[in-house]
């Protein structure tokens, strides 16, 4: 298993805002927030980027985009939300934990930058 910052959120040793957990997945706000409301869903398993998920895989990733749907739900921003998978260093991935953002609470302009 990988060790990230996010596999020892996982296992509690360091802290997070944690806002969902379940079997498969916890979620929590991301410490450096880009909108208002800014939370990251990771998957418990460890899957370095999403091009590493396989049809084994299938269930956890429909689970982990349904659990950012309720989410936004929650938090009230289901009008008007965005997710975000970064895959890749040129992509901007900086943490090798597989990850969803879910953004919301102010506008958002496309094509993102
Ligand atoms: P990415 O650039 O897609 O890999 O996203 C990684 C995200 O993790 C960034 O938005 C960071 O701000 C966030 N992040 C890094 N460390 C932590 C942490 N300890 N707690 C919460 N979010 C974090």
């Amino acid at each position: 298993m990988t060790d990230t910052i996010f596999s020892k959120i996982i296992n509690r040793e360091i802290p997070a805002d944690i806002v969902y957990e379940d079997d498969l997945c916890l979620a929590f706000r991301d410490v450096n927030p880009q909108a208002p409301v800014h939370i990251l869903v990771i998957p418990k398993k460890s899957i370095p980027k999403l091009i590493d998920a396989t049809d084994d895989d299938q269930a956890l990733i429909g689970h982990l985009i349904l659990v950012a749907s309720r989410i936004a739900e929650q938090q009230g921003i289901s009008d008007a939300f965005r997710l975000v998978i970064n895959n890749g260093t040129g992509s901007g991935q900086t943490v090798f934990h597989l990850h969803i953002h879910i953004l919301g609470g102010r506008s958002f302009t496309w094509p993102p930058g």
